[in-house]
């Protein structure tokens, strides 16, 4: 199963990814943690990446298609995957229905995931991560359930996100609306979008979702 979760950035596809991953097998493919990856290994890409992402604006198509496009063809990606991050942008969702196409693959859903502006910017500006483990925590809405460990592998050293302040939050989602908000209608008209309210608890978030997959 392939599926691509889409929404502003804070919406919870990192998240509910994880989940997806553990329940249906799945491989989470974030492409912004690929780019965090590219920057910190100071490829070439992460060079070109670096000032881009920090202005909270979009890495150029043709770079981030041609990244998707071999890491799918990937042998862990055979049981499925979800787009988490990819795509934003018209060319790329065009691109990978080419790409899909070509390598005999099939999209099983898109899940819209529709949080307001606002709550976003806490989100974001709350957002943490296991600098170990990577796990997902929030200052107020997802706490470790002992404070300063983490509850998937009892690190506890934690880390942010550069791009995670107040100022880079605004260029993210005006990007959003501007630039990944315009390719819903192109899913809608393919059937395939599903909405689902991303501003409940996460349970209630995941079970919208498992309810959305079995109904596509
Ligand atoms: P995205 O991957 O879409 O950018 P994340 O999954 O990283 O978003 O979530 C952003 C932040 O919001 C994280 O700190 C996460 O713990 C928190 N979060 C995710 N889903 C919810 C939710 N349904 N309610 C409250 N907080 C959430
Ligand atoms: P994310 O982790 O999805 O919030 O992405 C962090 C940053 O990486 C974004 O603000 C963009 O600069 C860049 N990025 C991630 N995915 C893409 C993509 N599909 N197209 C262009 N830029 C991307």
């Amino acid at each position: 199963m392939n599926v691509i979760l889409l929404g502003p950035p804070g919406a919870g596809k990192g998240t509910q990814a994880k989940r997806l991953e553990e329940k249906h097998r799945l491989i989470q493919l974030s492409t912004g943690d690929m780019l965090r990856a590219a920057v910190a290994s100071g490829s070439d890409l992460g060079k070109k990446a670096k000032e881009i992402m920090d202005a909270g604006n979009l890495v150029p198509d043709d770079l981030m298609i041609a990244m998707i496009s071999d890491r799918i063809d990937q042998p862990d990606c055979a049981n499925g995957f979800i787009l988490d991050g990819f795509p934003r942008t018209t060319p790329q969702a065009e691109a990978l229905d080419r790409m899909l196409e070509e390598k005999g693959l099939k999209l099983h859903s898109v899940i819209e995931m529709k949080v307001q502006d606002e709550i976003l910017v806490d989100r974001i500006t709350g957002r943490y991560t296991c600098a170990s483990c990577g796990a997902g925590y929030h200052e107020r809405f997802q706490q470790p359930k002992v404070e300063g460990v983490c509850d998937v592998c009892g690190g506890t050293e934690f880390k942010r996100r550069s791009d995670d302040n107040a100022e880079t939050v605004r260029s993210r989602l005006a990007a959003y609306h501007a630039q990944t908000a315009p390719i819903l209608p192109y899913y809608a008209e393919k059937g395939v979008l599903k909405a689902i309210d991303g501003m409940t608890e996460i349970d209630r978030v995941t079970e919208q979702i498992e309810d959305a997959l079995g109904a596509a």
